[in-house]
């Protein structure tokens, strides 16, 4: 039988060794940290009982994926919660752009004419996302299954997010589609800057935007019983530093960092590649604050306080400037902030009138200040009152992050800055860009297409093309 070894236990380190374990490969997973889930992990941060995501909260991109699909980790015991509303972003005057799963109520919120041009913008992109998923959630270069639906995606993800929110007229949708835009984190004037916005409204459209009941490490549970079921293993605690660490195998797949993969291979990697590894790029970084809070977040909108996730941006022009500042390696006194709401969905994560929330704000790549307070103030800033709900709270800088876990170069959490360059030739120019050059050796991390988030696409795509050098 086959051998195969994946080094990191995120969720596309498990989505590879599945697909591998699933076509007869006997499969070993390690892991350097003590609990597998790379960024799909949570935790009982402060309060018995009271769950906190460690990083990923939000999952439109796991729904889309046809690897997920064709799993059913339903019947491993993950059920996904859909909160009221998927998004709000609230403005000054107390007014939100609001993002429903249905498009009727989008467009409706929306009002005119903003609305019918959200419908015309991601109508079709939402209907087809099952078809095109495949496509869209693959590499770039390649032929695709469906050419007239992937480029209607791709003439919407082309655009610079700068340009395509003037084709709205007020605030709320502007705002609302650059505060999506922004979870690229580069800047909005940059081409293909809609791509993200382009795939993450689509997917909420058409399959929302919801959470895992008891907090993301369920998703990860599920996918540890998938591959057990195929005979896969797990070790932990296993930080793989050296080539010659790892057992004898045909097959390795690496869920790191090219620079991470660089320096593991060495002299074995072709020159050219390890160029394109050690030259990648990391992009601007998160600083994350988990809250416990007394009664939830006193939100001046009605729609922030009934939406799972909550941009605290400010308007569109705003989200850009902070974005640019950011990207200049300057932390705006009033940052980007993503909250998370997910017990609003999934009140199992609370404990009484004790809830758990989840925030970051994007700071400058290394950023190594504490950054809580600004979090903290621009919160307040569209819910007065926030402060004196917070019960306990917790910071974790950039070097945190990557102290957690090593994918995260510097405080990046979606491998690699958001450039147009790297967003094509991820983590270099190749019609087959999981293959590291080595015959055997192969990379699977965000770093790779599709690119952030948690869908497993990029672990499942890198493992086919294994097998297909393997004839399995
Ligand atoms: C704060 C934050 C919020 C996020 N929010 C969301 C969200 O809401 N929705 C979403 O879809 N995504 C979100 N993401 C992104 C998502 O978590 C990542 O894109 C995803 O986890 C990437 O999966 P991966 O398998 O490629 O890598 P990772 O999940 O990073 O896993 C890599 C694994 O490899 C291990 N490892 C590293 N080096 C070694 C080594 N030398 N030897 C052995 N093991 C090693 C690590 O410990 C880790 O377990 C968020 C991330 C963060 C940090």
């Amino acid at each position: 039988m086959a051998k195969a070894v994946v080094v990191g236990a995120g969720p596309n380190g498990l989505a590879a060794a599945i697909t591998l374990a699933r076509s007869g490969l006997e499969v070993t997973v390690l892991e350097a940290a003590t609990r597998i889930g790379g960024g799909t992990k949570t935790t009982e941060r402060f309060f018995p009982g009271l769950l906190h995501d460690d990083c990923s909260a939000v999952h439109p991109t796991a729904m889309a994926s046809p690897f997920f699909r064709s799993l059913d980790l339903e019947r491993h015991g993950l059920r996904w919660c859909h909160p009221e509303i998927m998004l709000a972003h609230p403005l000054d005057d107390g007014s939100s752009g609001a993002l429903h799963r249905s498009m009727s109520r989008t467009v409706q919120a929306l009002g005119r004419p903003d609305g019918a041009r959200w419908r015309a913008l991601f109508g079709a992109l939402a209907t087809d996302l099952e078809n095109s998923a495949t496509d869209v959630l693959g590499p770039v270069l390649t032929v695709p299954d469906h050419p007239i639906r992937f480029a209607r995606f791709g003439l919407r993800a082309a655009m610079p997010a700068a340009l395509m929110s003037r084709m709205w007229k007020g605030a709320q949708a502007k705002a609302l589609f650059a505060g999506v835009a922004a979870h690229l984190m580069y800047p909005l004037s940059a081409p293909l800057s809609s791509s993200v916005a382009a795939l993450l409204i689509a997917a909420g459209h058409r399959f929302g935007w919801p959470v895992a009941q008891g907090g993301s490490r369920s998703i990860t549970d599920a996918l540890a019983r998938e591959l057990a079921e195929y005979g896969g293993i797990v070790e932990t605690g296993v930080r793989v530093s050296r080539l010659r660490d790892l057992p004898v195998a045909d097959v390795v797949v690496f869920d790191l960092m090219p620079g991470a993969v660089a320096d593991l291979m060495g002299d074995r990697l072709p020159a050219r590649v390890s160029r394109s590894y050690r030259r990648w790029a990391h992009g601007s970084g998160a600083f994350k604050v988990d809250f416990a809070v007394e009664g939830g977040v006193p939100w001046s909108s009605a729609e922030c306080r009934a939406a799972g996730t909550v941009h605290a941006g400010g308007t569109a022009r705003e989200v850009g400037r902070t974005l640019r500042a950011v990207r200049n390696g300057v932390l705006p006194d009033q940052p980007f902030v993503l909250v998370g709401q997910q017990y609003l969905a999934d009140p199992t994560r609370s404990v009484n009138n004790i809830h758990p929330v989840w925030a970051y704000a994007h700071v400058p790549n290394g950023f190594h200040g504490d950054a809580t307070d600004l979090v903290v103030r621009q919160i307040e800033r569209f819910a007065p009152g926030f402060r004196d709900r917070i019960l306990a709270h917790a910071g974790r800088s950039c070097a945190d992050l990557e102290s957690d876990n090593a994918n995260y170069v510097d405080g990046d959490i979606i491998g690699g800055a958001g450039s147009p360059w790297q967003l094509v030739a991820r983590p270099r120019l190749s019609f087959n860009p999981y293959f590291t050059g080595v015959p055997g050796f192969y990379l699977c991390s965000a770093a790779t297409p599709p690119g952030a988030g948690v869908h497993g696409m990029n672990g499942h795509h890198a493992a086919r093309a294994a097998l297909k050098a393997l004839r399995v």
